[in-house]
């Protein structure tokens, strides 16, 4: 990569927020909700390479917990809900906190291997 390649590349965290190619800004990075992109549909950049394997994955599901557990002290300690709504309302907030920065962390962690990989 030369210093040209780097001139109008996004950060990973710009990347990520827009989901698209840290190279050149315009690809999408994500074919559908969580399936990577093969190539920027742009500039061309294989982004096989960088592929973010399971650690999006690992990040949100310590998110899912922090939200289900969230959802269910908001529950039992705002609300004062009885019986079951306590569980509910801990797995409604444990699938939306796991699932809602899925995108996000994937998108930022094939931008970051990027961003590493063309430091070198
Ligand atoms: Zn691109």
């Amino acid at each position: 990569m030369s210093e040209d390649d780097r001139a109008g590349a996004l950060t990973p965290l710009q990347a990520a927020l827009r989901r698209r190619c840290p190279r050149c800004g315009r690809g999408r990075l994500l074919e559908g909700f969580l399936r990577a992109a093969p190539v920027c549909e742009s500039c061309g950049l294989d982004l096989r390479p960088y592929d973010a394997g399971d650690g999006p994955a690992f990040f949100a599901g310590a998110l899912a917990g922090l939200g289900g557990v969230g959802a269910v002290a908001l529950s039992m300690l705002a609300f004062d809900a009885p019986g079951a709504w306590p569980v509910a309302a801990g797995m409604a907030g444990a699938i939306v906190g796991g699932l809602a920065p899925l995108p996000f962390l994937k998108c930022f962690f094939i931008a970051q291997a990027w961003r590493k990989a063309a430091r070198r």
